[in-house]
């Protein structure tokens, strides 16, 4: 494990797949290092035994303030676990930060088939949400899907699509790698790089441990891709300050609703969504998967986890908030995510539209309530314009940073696509000095 590579990228979610596939692909000598192993092939990969095994603190990971972040550690990063939602970047990237990440999502749109679900697989409660909120004059789409019904016999995962994929028909970063080692890539799992080696402020390469014993692998360049969290916490080791002071999360929370008829817990997640950008937040259609209801009802309050009968007439509708930078994570890897003013805001502000929306959906107004808050995005850690030049690049030469916590805001959407759209962007730009 002590070698010389021309480029490590550490970490295999969506933005390291994408850099290290596209140099691999150009036959540059590339090494991909994933601090968890590939789970891919086990058979309690997309149970709710695995997403114990693979979550970080076995899906028990909070923030200071009470906030639950699942946070997948494995090959394909957090893509094992996302609900295939896709969103194109928001026009502020462009508009503010000069980032125009258009060509780059169009050609991935096109390779990965992404599109909304057919009008029959968007689910008859979850459609019944949306045309509710049409009724009351709320804009619902049907949300672009990285998903491919027609890869698999039996598109019926439901709410346990979050799991990870056990029908092959949502895409996952860790195709990608997949197309990356095929292409000559050298992956290597259960690699935890702690450490940067840097000279004279220009990257040397990066320090780990694999199964405990350390290693140390010379590079021209590095491209950090270990995530939100992950990220900041090899930069902190490595001396940089700023990494990690403030973050955003895309804060989250569920509104459930009940009615007499079925509800969306069959139904592939987040097929509908609606966006308020003035206010600053999304809506969508989704429900925590069966067995994951009770445990989560259970910090709600010692009643909630008694409606957990009531599971299969649930609607539910998603908050996800464009929250403020606050916060952040320490060296030893603690979490803080305060809610300001103005996110405590715009969270009740969507909470009175879901529940006027579910409502008219058919649910009880009496049993309407809202979940705890979550974090499924952490990001805006290692910040574009701040730590970072627009060509991802940090203040150590030939370092760059290709993931969610190069988002200078909160995205308040999917972010997958944009950092495939990051990805390719910084690929073609490494190609150009490499
Ligand atoms: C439940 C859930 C649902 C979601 N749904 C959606 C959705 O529908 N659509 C969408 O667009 N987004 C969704 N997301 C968010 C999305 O999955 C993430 O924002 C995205 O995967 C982040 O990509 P990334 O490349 O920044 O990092 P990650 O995907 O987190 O990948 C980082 C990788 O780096 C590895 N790593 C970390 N530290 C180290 C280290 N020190 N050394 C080596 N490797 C390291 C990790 O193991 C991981 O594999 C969801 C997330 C969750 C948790």
């Amino acid at each position: 494990m002590n070698k010389q590579t021309d480029v490590i990228v550490v970490g295999s979610g969506p933005g390291g797949a994408s850099v290290a596939r596209q140099l691999a692909r150009a036959g540059k000598k590339v090494t991909l290092l994933e601090r968890g192993p590939d789970y891919r092939k086990q058979l309690y990969y997309g149970t709710y035994l695995g997403a114990l095994v693979y979550s970080d603190k076995h899906s028990f990971l909070y923030t200071k303030e009470g906030l639950n972040i699942i946070r997948p550690l494995m090959v394909g990063g957090a893509t094992s676990m996302y609900c295939g939602s896709a969103a194109r970047p928001p026009e502020w990237l462009k508009e503010k930060y000069h980032v125009d990440l258009a060509p780059y999502v169009d050609e991935t749109m096109q390779e990965i088939g992404i599109a909304p679900l057919p009008p029959e697989q968007r689910g008859t409660a979850s459609t019944r949400i949306a045309e509710a909120a049409l009724d009351l004059g709320y804009n619902w789409e049907p949300l672009l899907k990285f998903m491919r019904p027609t890869h698999t016999k039996h598109f019926d995962c439901g709410a346990k699509c979050m799991l990870g994929c056990r029908c092959g028909a949502k895409w996952n970063a860790g195709e990608w790698v997949d197309q990356a080692v095929a292409a000559g890539c050298e992956l290597v799992t259960e690699a935890r790089v702690d450490d940067l080696i840097i000279d004279n402020k220009q990257i040397g390469g990066v320090r780990g441990k694999k199964h405990g014993q350390p290693f140390e692998i010379e590079a021209k360049v590095v491209v950090l891709a270990a995530g939100g969290i992950g990220t900041p916490m090899i930069m902190q080791r490595a001396g940089f300050f700023e990494a990690g002071h403030g973050m955003t999360m895309d804060t989250t929370t569920m509104v459930y609703g009940v009615s007499k008829e079925r509800g969306i817990g069959n139904e592939p997640p987040m097929t509908w969504a609606y966006a308020d950008d003035e206010i600053g937040y999304m809506l969508s259609t989704l429900i925590d998967p069966w067995l994951m209801y009770p445990i989560i009802m259970m910090l709600k309050g010692p009643q909630y986890p008694f409606t957990w009968h009531r599971w299969g007439r649930t609607m539910g509708v998603m908050i996800k908030i464009k929250d403020d930078i606050s916060g952040g994570i320490t060296l030893e890897g603690n979490i803080s995510k305060p809610m300001t003013e103005r996110d405590n805001f715009r969270l009740n502000h969507a909470a009175i539209v879901a529940r006027k929306i579910l409502v008219r959906a058919g649910a009880d107004p009496d049993n309407i309530f809202i979940t705890p808050l979550r974090g499924t995005h952490p990001s805006g850690t290692v910040r574009l314009c701040s730590m970072l030049d627009l060509n991802l690049q940090t203040e150590v030469k030939n370092l760059f940073v290709c993931d969610a916590s190069t988002f200078p805001e909160a995205l308040d959407r999917p972010t997958v696509l944009t950092i495939l759209g990051f990805g390719k962007r910084l690929a073609e730009h490494l190609l150009n000095i490499l």
